[in-house]
């Protein structure tokens, strides 16, 4: 007579990924039919440089900016 209810407890699948979305930030700016870049670049390597609260870094030559 037991007709247990089974709805919870399905096994398997795809793991569920919980935390930090990581979005693309905003690097380009479209103004008409050009694009704008945002963020600096650095000078040594010309690559964009990462954007701190008082500080610009590039992530390849570890140059640094202070803003
Ligand atoms: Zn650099």
């Amino acid at each position: 007579m037991a007709a247990a209810k089974t709805d919870k407890g399905s096994k398997g699948g795809a793991p569920v990924k919980k935390g930090k979305q990581y979005h693309m930030y905003k690097i380009y700016e479209v103004s008409g039919s050009s694009l704008k870049r945002k963020n600096k670049t650095c000078p040594k390597c010309s690559v964009f440089m990462a954007n701190h609260k008082d500080r610009w870094t590039c992530g390849k030559c570890g140059y640094m900016e202070k803003k």
